[in-house]
C-alpha cells in the first residue's frame, strides 16, 4: 500500500502550521482545530485511488501510517439509486448509505482514521465523547488497535450505544448533561493521564475519514458531482470533510472546479449551525437545552462551527431544521419505498429535500445526493410496536 503524501497539518483557525509526526490535537498557537495538508503534486502522479475497496484505497490522502490502517471494513458504501425521489416528483436521488460501515454508521471512517493515526504515532489510551454512534465506532477501532479507550455519553443515550461500546471493551462513562458536557469530560481526562482526545475537530483524523465519503461520491458518480447534497449535522465534521474532499480531488485533476451546493439539516429543537448560518454570523452561539431523538444531530456546540459555516457558505448551500416528528414519519416512508432502515438523522435528509424541492430551491432535474448516516437498529425504541411483549 502506498504511502502517505501528507505533508504538514494547518489550523483552520490562524493558519499556523504543526509537524506531522508528533502526535499533536489542536493548534499548538491558539487551540483552533487542525486540518491535514498533502503534497497534492507528488499525489497527482501516483495511483488515488488504488484498486481494491474500502477506506484504505484512498490512503495516500489520509494521514495515517501502514502500521495503523486496521481493518475492519470501512468504507466503500454503496450509493443507492432510489425511487423515494421520483416517488415523491422531486427528481433523481441517491442515497449513499453509511449504515454498511462497521458499527453501522459513518462514524467508523473517521474513528478508523483518528485512532490508526493516534496508534501508529504512540499513543497508549483514548478518551472520546460521544452522543451515541461515535462511541460504538471508536469502540471497534480501539479493540481493533489494542488500545484502551473510555467514552463519556449522556446518561440518557439509547442503550443499544452504551451495551455495543461496553461489547468491545471500552469503558463507558455515563454524563449528567449533553455532548458539550461528556466533551469537558473528556478534555479533564486527556489532560489529567495523556489519553489521547478524539473528539470531533480536536484532531485532525476524524475530518479525514469522513473526507472519504466525498471521494467515494465522486467516483461512484463517474466523477461528475451530484447538484446538491444534502447532510444530517451535529458538529458538522462531514460539511467540513466533503468540501476538502471535492478540493483535493480537484488539485488531483480528477473532477473540474464544479461543486455541489451542501445542505445542513439540523434537528429544531438543537439547530446552532443552522441558527448561525441564517443570521450571517461566522461562529455558532450554543444552544440552550437542546434536545432531539435524532442522538448524532444532539449537538449544541461544534468546536468547528467557523469551518462548517465557511464551507456552506462557499459552496451556495442551505441549512434547513426538521422536527423529530418528521424525521419519524420520512423514516418511515423511507424504509417501506427503499428497502434501507435508516436511522432519524437519515430521514431528517429526506425532509429537508422535500421542504427544499417545494420552496423550487432544489429544481427537479438535480441529482440529489441524501446520506442515511447509520442504521434505525440502533433507534427502535422510535419504532412501532418495538417493544418486547413480556
Ligand atoms: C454523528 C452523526 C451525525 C452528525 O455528523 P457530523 O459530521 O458530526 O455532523 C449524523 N448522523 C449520525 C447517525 C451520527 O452518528
Ligand atoms: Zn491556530
Amino acid at each position: 500500500m502506498s504511502d502517505s503524501f501528507l505533508k504538514q497539518l494547518e489550523c483552520g483557525h490562524c493558519g499556523a502550521t504543526a509537524s506531522i509526526d508528533r502526535l499533536i490535537g489542536t493548534c499548538p498557537e491558539c487551540g483552533g482545530p487542525l486540518l491535514a495538508r498533502y503534497d497534492l503534486d507528488q499525489a497527482r502522479g501516483d495511483r488515488i485511488p488504488e484498486p481494491g475497496r474500502g477506506l484504505w484505497r484512498w490512503a495516500g490522502l489520509l494521514p495515517v501510517l501502514p502500521e495503523g490502517r486496521f481493518e475492519l471494513g470501512a468504507g466503500g458504501t454503496p450509493l443507492l439509486p432510489s425511487s423515494i425521489g421520483e416517488w415523491l416528483g422531486i427528481g433523481p436521488t441517491w442515497i449513499k448509505d453509511e449504515a454498511a460501515n462497521p458499527t453501522a454508521s459513518f462514524k467508523a471512517r473517521g474513528m478508523a482514521v483518528a485512532i490508526g493515526r493516534a496508534k501508529a504515532l504512540g499513543a497508549t489510551s483514548l478518551v472520546a465523547p460521544s452522543a451515541g454512534n461515535a462511541a460504538c465506532a471508536a469502540a471497534a477501532y480501539a479493540a481493533a488497535s489494542g488500545l484502551p479507550l473510555t467514552v463519556f455519553m449522556p446518561k440518557d443515550v439509547p442503550e443499544s450505544f452504551q451495551v455495543e461500546a461496553r461489547a468491545y471493551a471500552a469503558r463507558v462513562e455515563l454524563v449528567d448533561g449533553l455532548i458539550d458536557e461528556c466533551g469537558k469530560r473528556a478534555q479533564a481526562m486527556a489532560e489529567r493521564d495523556g489519553s489521547f482526545n478524539l473528539a470531533t475537530f480536536r484532531e485532525p483524523g476524524r475530518v479525514e475519514g469522513k473526507k472519504t465519503m466525498g471521494f467515494e461520491i465522486a467516483e461512484q458518480m463517474g466523477w461528475r458531482l451530484p447538484e446538491v447534497i444534502i447532510y444530517p449535522t451535529g458538529g458538522g465534521t462531514g460539511i467540513v470533510a466533503l468540501w476538502k474532499a471535492f478540493d483535493e480531488l480537484e488539485a488531483l485533476g480528477l473532477i473540474g472546479s464544479e461543486r455541489p451546493r451542501l445542505v445542513m439539516v439540523q434537528a429544531e429543537t438543537c439547530a446552532p449551525l443552522v441558527r448561525a448560518f441564517e443570521a450571517g454570523e461566522a461562529k455558532a452561539e450554543p444552544w440552550q437545552d437542546g434536545s432531539t431523538v435524532a442522538d448524532g444531530m444532539r449537538v449544541p456546540k461544534s468546536f468547528g462551527d467557523r469551518l462548517v459555516l465557511d464551507a456552506l457558505r462557499k459552496s451556495q448551500g442551505r441549512a434547513v431544521t426538521v422536527s423529530d416528528a418528521q424525521m419519524i414519519e420520512y423514516a418511515r416512508i423511507m424504509a417501506a419505498r427503499s428497502g434501507l432502515f435508516p436511522c432519524p438523522e437519515g430521514a431528517a435528509c429526506l425532509a429537508a429535500q422535500v421542504q427544499l424541492a417545494e420552496e423550487g430551491w432544489i429544481g427537479s432535474g438535480e441529482r440529489v445526493v441524501l446520506f442515511n448516516t447509520g442504521t434505525a437498529l440502533k433507534y427502535l425504541h422510535l419504532w412501532p410496536n418495538a417493544t418486547h411483549p413480556g
